[in-house]
């Protein structure tokens, strides 16, 4: 039986690991699938991450120290797809890919998130070298230039007047005229001078060389082709919470979830259900940052090690 079973190891899972060994629980497991060290070692610069401030490393860079300072405290890992989670009396059983399962006393999910991708040519060959789908993280690199943001939803919306204020001018793209975003957000983002809002318009194709975006091509519901020479681009079309592991054999939710799937959890990261924890990019008004993630990840375990406690 574990003592705790963490699943995913990107910075939420990561730090979870490092604070339930180093707080002294002997057989804690994570389990991963994908990129060790998950979504950030996409990314090919981080800047805003407190005492990391190295231009030359990246998102991989990163998290390989991570992994190593987790290893060192005990924390063991087992490259698995976590397939469900299941509360049995008082303890979980993890099912793992392949038929496999295990036992734990307490369990702590960071599976993340997934910003969904919008489909236009040239998303994928520039993510990351000047498409992105993170503002806080990337708006910076656009200081006092201008950025196009894609979507019409709240977070687009947002994520726009956030940018305003970094970069010299914000074209929002939008498909329909009408947004999605809720009135109090677009009467906000139309007292900008700065935002633009591009309506009935797709983006064709992103557009750049090997420096990374110098621009986008538009193409309105007239079938008019426009061109943006704008070095950001801001994708906000959506995200996917990586929720999967959470659902039973009906589809159902283990433990409390809000209408876009992310977990409800208090302020020590407890669900809805005693013993199981969740952390990071996949819980509510979770800020989509590493720092945070990995804040998180700390709650939880501390939490962990307070529970098992409890139950002796
Ligand atoms: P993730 O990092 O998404 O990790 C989830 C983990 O769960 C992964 O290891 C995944 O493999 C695993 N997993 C999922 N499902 C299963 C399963 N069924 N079984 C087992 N394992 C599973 N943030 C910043 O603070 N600064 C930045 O500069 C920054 N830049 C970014 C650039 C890019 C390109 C991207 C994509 C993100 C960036 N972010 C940045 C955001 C940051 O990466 C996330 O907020 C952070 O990684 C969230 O951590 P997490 O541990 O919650 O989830
Ligand atoms: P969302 O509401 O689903 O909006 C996604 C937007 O992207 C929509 O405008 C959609 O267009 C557009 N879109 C989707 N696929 C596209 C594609 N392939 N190409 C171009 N455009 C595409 O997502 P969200 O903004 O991330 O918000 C998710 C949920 O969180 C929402 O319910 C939102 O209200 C909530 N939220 C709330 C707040 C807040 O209250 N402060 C903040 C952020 C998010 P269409 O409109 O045409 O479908």
């Amino acid at each position: 039986m574990l003592d705790c079973a963490i699943i995913g190891g990107g910075p939420a899972g990561l730090t979870a690991g490092l604070y339930t060994t180093r707080g002294g629980l002997k057989n804690v497991t994570m389990f991963e699938v994908g990129m060790p060290g998950g979504q950030i070692t996409q990314s090919s610069e981080i800047e805003n991450y407190p005492g990391f401030f190295e231009h030359d490393k990246t998102g991989m860079d990163f998290m390989d120290t991570w992994q190593k300072q987790c290893f060192h405290f005990g924390l063991k890992h087992e490259m698995k797809k976590v397939e469900q989670i299941k509360k049995t009396g008082d303890h979980f059983t993890i099912y793992l890919e392949g038929g496999d399962s295990v036992e734990a006393k307490t369990t702590i999910v960071c599976t993340g998130s997934t910003p969904k991708r919008a489909g236009f040519k040239g998303e994928e060959e520039y993510f990351g070298r000047g498409v992105s789908t993170c503002a806080t993280c990337d708006g910076f690199f656009y200081k006092n230039k201008p950025v196009t943001v894609l979507g019409g939803g709240d977070t687009a919306l947002e994520e726009a007047f956030y940018l305003s204020n970094i970069a010299s001018d914000v074209f929002v793209v939008h498909r329909r005229d009408e947004f999605r975003a809720a009135p109090p957000t677009l009467e906000r983002i139309n007292r900008k001078d700065n935002i633009h809002l591009i309506t009935d318009t797709v983006i064709e194709e992103v557009i750049g060389d090997a420096m990374g975006v110098t621009g986008v091509k538009l193409k309105n519901k007239n079938g008019e082709i426009k061109q943006l020479d704008n070095p950001g681009l801001f994708v906000f079309v959506g995200h996917d919470v990586n929720n999967d592991v959470l659902k039973d054999e009906n589809g159902n939710f283990i433990c409390e979830v809000n209408d876009w799937g992310q977990v409800i959890v208090d302020l020590s990261m407890k669900t809805s259900v005693p013993g199981l924890f969740a952390a990071g990019d996949m819980r509510i008004e979770a800020p989509k940052q590493v720092v945070s993630a990995a804040g998180d990840g700390s709650i939880a375990a501390l939490q962990v090690i307070s529970y098992i406690q409890e139950q002796q």
